[in-house]
């Protein structure tokens, strides 16, 4: 017989674990399933400088610890393993771990997270943590009064590009087109910054640098032509992906594969399920916003259940 759960979530970064803390504080018993990345996003990142509550910055290895040892001082049943299969279209949820187990759900809470897209290229990856990052919010403040380019002509990419011109003396934006796919308004106020300088029809070939860190980056115009740039710090805004393939059959997902949640809630388009953190944010994706949304999902979740008995 399947095992039963009041409350299953999935997802182990800050969302899951608030979601869990909030959740057994409240008597639904949950087991959380950490995924294939315990501790989530946050832990390819280093020191976490404005989750609220560190004043000198915590190490994000070191938070995400916090979090977990939190959520099990409360009783969570903390486990490893990922949803591999899912059918919500009967009660209880089914819910299937590893394609071994399978669990049976009053409610779930989709905490599942979302991955920063990379070109992909092998330079790349040897820098990332050496001046390559795909979050200027947690990183770009180590910049301060250098040179940084930011990849992308998206929204995302203007506002990363917008935040670093605050900071850093001089930020180029690598565009693969001659025309940005941000919005007019946010489209508008790059052009107006002095010390943003958009690289038109560019392609990052490689990423450049000493070893340790970057150094510059060789771009290769549409036209042929082939030529470097110095700067100090890279850093992607090409999109994400929100970690929702295994959902879309039962959730409504925007274009992006973003869970769509209703109004200010967690509540998705069906009952007894949750969603939580960046799986359905494509907006701010940051570790306090998640936390609170899987607040958010506990509390949904738990009134859902006083409701439906
Ligand atoms: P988008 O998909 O909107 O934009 C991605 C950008 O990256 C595009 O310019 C795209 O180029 C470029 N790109 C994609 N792949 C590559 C590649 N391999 N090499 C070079 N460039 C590449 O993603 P965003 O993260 O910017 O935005 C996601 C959603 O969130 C959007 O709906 C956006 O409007 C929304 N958002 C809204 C904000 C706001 O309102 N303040 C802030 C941030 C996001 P191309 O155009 O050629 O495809």
């Amino acid at each position: 017989m399947a095992e039963r759960t009041k409350c299953l979530i999935l997802g182990g970064g800050p969302a899951g674990f608030t979601a869990a803390i909030y959740a057994s504080r409240a008597n639904l018993s949950p087991i959380l399933y950490e995924g294939i990345q315990p501790g989530g996003q946050l832990t390819t990142t280093t020191i976490v400088e404005n989750f609220p509550g560190f004043p000198g910055g915590v190490d994000a290895n070191t938070l995400m610890d916090s979090m977990r040892e939190q959520a099990r001082s409360f009783g969570v049943d903390i486990r490893s393993g990922s949803a591999s299969a899912v059918d919500f279209g009967s009660r209880p949820l089914r819910v299937t771990i590893d394609g071994a187990t399978v669990l049976e759900a009053d409610t779930v809470i989709i905490a599942t997270g979302a991955e920063a897209k990379y070109l992909g290229l092998s330079s790349e990856m040897k820098y990332r943590g050496g001046g390559v990052s795909a979050c200027a919010t947690c990183d770009g403040f180590f910049y301060r009064n250098r040179t940084v380019a930011v990849v992308g002509g998206g929204d995302t990419a203007c506002e990363e590009a917008l935040y670093l011109s605050g900071i850093a003396n001089k930020v180029y934006m690598i565009v693969r087109r001659d025309v940005l796919r941000a919005s007019k308004a946010m489209a508008a106020r790059v052009m107006e910054k002095e010390n943003i300088e958009i690289l038109w029809n560019c392609n990052t070939q490689e990423v450049l640098g000493d070893g340790f860190s970057v150094t510059g980056a060789r771009l290769l115009r549409k036209d042929g032509t082939v030529f470097d740039i110095d700067i100090d710090g890279f850093f992607l805004a090409i999109g994400h992906s929100p970690a929702s393939g295994l959902f879309a059959q039962w959730l409504e997902t925007d274009p992006a594969g973003y869970i769509v949640t209703k109004g200010k809630t967690s509540c998705t388009s069906v009952e007894g399920v949750f969603a939580a953190g960046d799986v359905q944010d494509p907006r701010y994706r940051q570790a306090v916003t998640a936390a609170a949304s899987g607040c958010m999902a506990a509390r949904d979740a738990e009134q859902y259940l006083l409701e439906n008995n």
